[in-house]
């Protein structure tokens, strides 16, 4: 078969999208219920799935290592006869084996074994085993290895053998099988055209397939481990152009819809201007200018206000309220915690119901028939505005005539949640809103469906923020400094350690600390949020924190996000070489909100490793959050402060957008050149990779 050119091909790529997966002659519609729930689980729904499950690592099979030559710790495979096999009950019941090559001897031991692998393991048997040689305590040994009866005349395999990812229950032999099949019953035809294959320098489509699923004895494994071969690179710029053009073409799709044109009339907008006891940045100008000029627009917005902790973006966000509500339109407010949407309730509030503005608040804690009024104000569109959690699209909450969907912290919601959010209004203008920096490049990629404002500047009359890397076992100095700055009028925060592996610890170490603490200042008052109160207790106690009632306040990161509280100068983050460093900046940024000088102590525990020292170098000399993420960026990956977001970047499965940065530029700059040209490339290309490219999309 002769490899069509893409331009005729597309047929053929279609009908593949079409036929999966359960056209009667596919592989999956042969396989049992059983069997296809157990491929779901890896994502594996059409044959072409198959097709792109590709391997983690391999295992050589096609050379017999002598046993004497091989290393300790590297998986071979020798070819051995049983000199004896014997039951032993020391250290614990094992079957123990020695065979022996012509180079040497070694033991094979199984600590859970059949009595058939007895028998079959008798004394003269030649066998093949597949292992990690490692000296044991009788020699050099493998312990479960693979073992294979040999005869006369079994061949060696000619290419390496993939190991896949698997799920319980689903063994290797199985998965290479239907795997194998796929690749000779699929159509490997190229989705790229010529053109860009060639100024990319990029493999085919079906060479690179082949070669991962079945390299040549000789692969690099290395280059193939690490994911730079070409073959991988081939494929890393599939997966991220898919992505790409499906973001791209969401962005698009969301365009041509109608939304209400909510053009400035400036009345409420300079109104709320004029009230305001301090004047907006020049980069809240920006953006607000920015979102304004979206609502204009006959399309609805799909912007993202980034903004670092405290550069000001819930007074951005109340002036797109308010220009909506020039309009006679309503705006709905979200945040994903209580405490959050709290205070964005008493922001609005203290900025718009002096303008004659109903705020609605609605949230779990809001007793039933108060809510039951603010529901009927926000149906009946007496409330303009209505602030929230996610109950403002759990419940019955309709809304009169919804024009603007703000969402702050977007990436902590799920993709439903802003689904049924965006369903309540005809097709709403969409704010979001994230304090989490991402340096740009970054962000352009992995934002390519939103448009992006950035507030590059706090505002001013801010006192800088000292930062103090204090040992553990200098604790008493630190709590004369709270208990200094709790004398002066001053409040504090006490962040407990961070324990992942544990909430049930993590909770224990709050209360302890709380404990301590109290005891330690028997004249102060000492509040306590942890993660596992109800949102009510941890609303009130923020409130008496915010209030003065409370001095000290012992918390769990649950504060991490928003909480605007400017009486408090003080922070003491323990185990802070536990915390990555965009929570770390984000906790931080809680103090230094009013005039006074504000400390932030980070406690750590010796001996720090040269990964921890290295980030806290990084925040202890830095206070701008983009640069924080850039180095952080380059320190550990992306991961640690894009993972949160349900997104195209946690979706992919084979490129990582931090070590194929170059790749996705290419990708990026594809996309937009095929999505101008109106090319039927993009429907080709998506249609292959579109099981995946579909989980991209965001709402
Ligand atoms: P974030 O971007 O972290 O959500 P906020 O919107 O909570 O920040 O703003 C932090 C604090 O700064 C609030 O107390 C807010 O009223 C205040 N603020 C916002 N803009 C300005 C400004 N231009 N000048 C002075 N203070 C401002
Ligand atoms: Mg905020």
């Amino acid at each position: 078969m002769t490899r069509s050119t893409p331009a005729n091909s597309s047929a053929g790529v279609r009908r593949e999208a079409e036929k999966s997966p359960l056209a009667p002659d596919s592989i999956l519609a042969a396989q049992s219920p059983a069997m296809r729930s157990k491929l779901a689980k890896l994502g594996i729904s059409s044959d072409f799935d198959l097709i792109l499950h590709l391997p983690l690592r391999y295992v050589d099979e096609t050379h017999i290592f002598p046993i004497a030559h091989a290393l300790y710790g590297q998986m071979v495979q020798v070819e051995a006869t049983v000199v004896k096999t014997e039951v032993r009950f020391r250290p614990r019941r094992q079957l123990v084996c020695l065979v022996e090559d012509r180079s040497g001897e070694m033991y094979v031991r199984l600590l859970n074994f059949y009595p058939s692998q007895q028998k079959m393991l008798s004394e003269g048997t030649r066998v093949r085993l597949l292992g990690e040689l490692r000296l044991g305590f009788l020699g050099p040994e493998m312990v479960h290895p693979q073992i294979r009866v040999v005869r006369e005349g079994v061949p060696l395999k000619e290419n390496l053998t993939p190991v896949y990812p698997t799920t319980a229950g689903l063994g290797q032999e199985q998965l290479r099988k239907l795997i194998a099949r796929a690749l000779t019953q699929c159509d490997l035809q190229d989705t790229l055209p010529a053109e860009l294959v060639r100024e990319y320098r990029l493999a085919s489509f079906a060479e690179s397939i082949q070669y991962l699923h079945q390299p040549p004895p000789d692969a690099p494994l290395s280059e193939l481990e690490s994911r730079q071969h070409w073959a991988w690179q081939r494929l890393v710029f599939d997966e991220l152009l898919a992505q790409q053009l499906s973001m791209r073409r969401h962005y698009a799709r969301r365009r041509s819809l109608v939304a209400p044109s909510l053009p400035p009339t400036n009345t409420l907008t300079s109104a709320l201007l004029a009230a305001l006891p301090f004047a907006l940045t020049g980069a809240q100008r920006r953006a607000f200018d920015e979102i304004s000029r979206d609502l204009s627009a006959r399309h609805p917005m799909q912007r993202l206000l980034q903004g670092d902790v405290g550069s000001g973006k819930t007074i951005v966000a109340a002036l797109a309220c308010a220009q909506a509500l020039e309009h006679g339109f309503q705006a709905a407010v979200m945040a994903p915690t209580e405490i959050l949407a709290e205070q964005h309730y008493r922001k609005m509030q203290e900025w718009l119901s002096p303008l004659g503005i109903t705020v609605a608040w609605i949230a779990a804690s809001v007793p039933k028939r108060a809510r039951e009024i603010m529901l009927e104000q926000v149906a009946s569109g007496a409330a303009q505005i209505a602030v929230g959690t996610h109950a403002l699209f759990q419940e019955q909450v309709n809304f009169a005539r919804l024009g603007l969907a703000v969402v702050d912290e977007q990436h902590r919601f799920g993709v439903e949640q802003r689904l049924a959010l965006h369903n309540k209004g005809v097709n709403p203008h969409q704010l979001m809103m994230s304090a989490t920096p991402i340096p740009r490049t970054l962000s352009m990629s992995y934002y390519a469906d939103l448009d992006v404002s950035v507030i590059d500047e706090l505002p001013p009359g801010r006192t800088p923020i000292m930062t103090r890397l204090i040992e553990e076992a200098r604790r008493e100095e630190v709590e004369a400094r709270v208990r200094a700055a709790c004398a002066g009028g001053r409040q504090a925060y006490w962040v407990c350690p961070l324990i992942e592996e544990s909430e049930k610890l993590q909770l224990q170490t709050a209360l302890d600390t709380h404990a301590r603490l109290s005891a330690t200042f028997p004249d102060l008052q000492v509040g306590l949020v942890h993660g596992r109160m109800k949102a009510k207790e941890k609303a009130e106690a923020m409130a008496a924190f915010k209030a003065g009632a409370l001095n000290l306040l012992v918390a769990t990161t649950v504060i991490e996000v928003g909480v605007d509280v400017p009486n408090a100068s003080l922070m003491v983050i323990e185990h802070a070489e536990r915390m990555g460093l965009s929570q770390l900046h984000q906790l931080r940024g809680r103090v230094g909100r009013g005039a006074a000088q504000s400390a932030c102590i980070l406690l750590y525990a010796p001996p720090l490793s040269e990964m921890a020292k290295a980030r806290l170098k990084i925040i202890y000399e830095h206070t701008d959050g983009f640069e924080i993420a850039r180095q952080d960026l380059a320190l550990r990956g992306p991961g640690e402060f894009l993972g949160a977001r349900q997104s195209g970047v946690a979706m992919l499965k084979i490129a990582d957008i931090e070590r194929d940065q170059a790749v996705l530029d290419q990708a990026r700059q594809s996309a937009e050149k095929l999505l101008r040209a109106k090319s039927a490339i993009a429907d080709m290309h998506l249609a292959r990779w579109l099981a995946r490219a579909e989980q991209y999309l965001k709402v």
